[in-house]
């Protein structure tokens, strides 16, 4: 099962998680295109080796062990990481789409700072 980023990385987005994947599973980088224009990242489902070496690296608390695990408020951010596939700009749009729609719909979470925002879950 893949880990998941959810909401706290919108707003910091800082690629600490990048960082450390060792199959360099999570996009975009800071180096790929799409990374000036997407909202948060995101974890490819299928590279995904589950090592948990990115959650202690997020700094927000934003990334979850399954989509299980992920809270029922990020649930529709399940489905925008499974669709993301770095240089496949129709999934890459119908992912910040979900994501643009879930920021419309959580205004709640959206106001509570990132560092905060995963308590508020
Ligand atoms: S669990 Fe491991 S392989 Fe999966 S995204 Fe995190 S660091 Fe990368
Ligand atoms: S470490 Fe957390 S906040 Fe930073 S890019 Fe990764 S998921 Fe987003």
């Amino acid at each position: 099962m893949p880990f998941i980023i959810t909401d706290p990385c919108i707003g910091t987005k800082d690629t600490a998680c990048v960082d450390v994947c060792p199959v360099d599973c999570i996009h975009p980088r800071k180096d790929e295109a799409e990374f000036a224009t997407t909202t948060m990242l995101y974890i490819h489902p299928e590279e995904c080796i589950d090592c948990g070496a990115c959650v202690p690296a997020c700094p927000v608390t934003a990334i979850y062990d399954s989509p299980e695990s992920v809270p029922a408020s990020q649930k529709e951010l399940v489905d925008a990481n499974t669709i993301f596939r770095i240089g496949d700009a129709d999934a890459v749009a119908k992912a910040e789409a979900i994501v643009q729609q879930h920021v419309q719909s959580h205004g709640d979470l959206m106001a509570v700072a990132p560092a905060e925002r995963a308590g508020a879950h």
